[in-house]
């Protein structure tokens, strides 16, 4: 297979064939994201993708993630030709996801992106980060909540699923309550199919890491994310049901929960670990990771 650089995928795609379309992230400009710091954004040619869908098509797989960052601001019929031929190859298909940041899913009409799903685009996974305008325009994530809830609402009329990460940490001390009580609001307000919370990772490459190391920035302790994890939930009053997690291999503390039935029941799991300040129970930080 033709995998460039660092290639990732969201945990839920752990046994989806990986399909890489682009090279890094159209944005690139996150200042905690060091990914792609060292790749010039590209869309790899049709003929190299087809050859890696021709060689992914000797074995069986039924889900396909396209990476890497932001495949769909593809032009649209470069993606349906794409998936045609995904499909053509492996008729058992059943769902073909892509990370989307707020751009791309805007550039796409909703039109656009029913036809996308007929197609067999059945999940977008889009970074949030945060609910707050302070720390977005801080981490240069290129979107602000109201242009997230217009993409969100696009990607709902659409029929497509979607998957929403936020993270935690990410409003240092000085703004962790403000950050957690705004993503919270913001997740509910959205009420996406699925979201997940991850954990800063500061990374050499990264501006966030230079700001962490000349003082600038603050992380808050293994108690301080918790307690913004549960703010979070707190404040996530959801209209559909949707599931939470925090599985990620960042993460202190794995957790899954639909909500809103067990939103009780995780706040007060939640508030036992913070009564108990016991580290044993929390993921060692050598087993962290991205
Ligand atoms: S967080 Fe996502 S949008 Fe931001 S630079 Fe990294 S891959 Fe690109």
């Amino acid at each position: 297979m033709d995998y460039i650089g660092h290639v990732i995928r969201p945990p839920s795609e752990a046994y989806s064939m990986i399909i890489q379309v682009t090279v890094g992230c159209s944005h690139n400009m996150c200042t905690f994201c060091g990914t792609y710091k060292d790749q010039k954004f590209r869309i790899k040619d049709i003929e190299t993708i087809k050859r890696d869908i021709d060689e992914a098509s000797r074995y069986r797989f039924d889900r396909v993630f396209l990476a890497d960052g932001d495949v769909l601001i593809l032009p649209t019929e470069t993606l349906l030709e794409i998936i045609a031929y995904i499909k053509k190859k492996n008729r058992h298909i059943e769902r073909i996801g892509v990370y989307a940041n707020t751009k791309a899913i805007l550039k796409k009409t909703v039109e656009e992106l029913k036809e996308l799903n007929r197609a067999g685009i059945g999940i977008l996974y889009q970074g949030i980060e945060t609910g707050n305008k302070v720390i977005l325009r801080r981490i240069k994530k290129g979107a602000f909540p109201h242009r997230m809830m217009e993409a969100a609402g696009k990607v709902k009329e659409a029929g497509i699923l979607l998957s929403q990460t936020v993270l935690l940490g990410i409003g240092g001390v000085e703004m962790s309550r403000q950050h957690a009580e705004d993503t919270g609001r913001l997740l509910g307000e959205m009420s996406p199919d699925y979201a997940s919370a991850l954990t800063v990772m500061l990374l050499p490459n990264t501006e966030l890491f230079r700001d962490w190391r000349s003082g600038a920035f603050r992380l808050p302790d293994k108690f301080g994310l918790l307690e913004e994890l549960r703010i979070i939930i707190q404040n996530m009053d959801v209209k559909n049901p949707c599931l939470f997690t925090s599985n990620h291999a960042s993460n202190y503390l794995p957790l899954r929960a639909t909500l809103p039935e067990q939103k009780e029941e995780i706040l007060s799991l939640l508030d036992r670990v913070l009564k108990a300040r016991d580290e044993t129970i929390l993921k060692p930080e050598h087993l962290r990771a991205l």
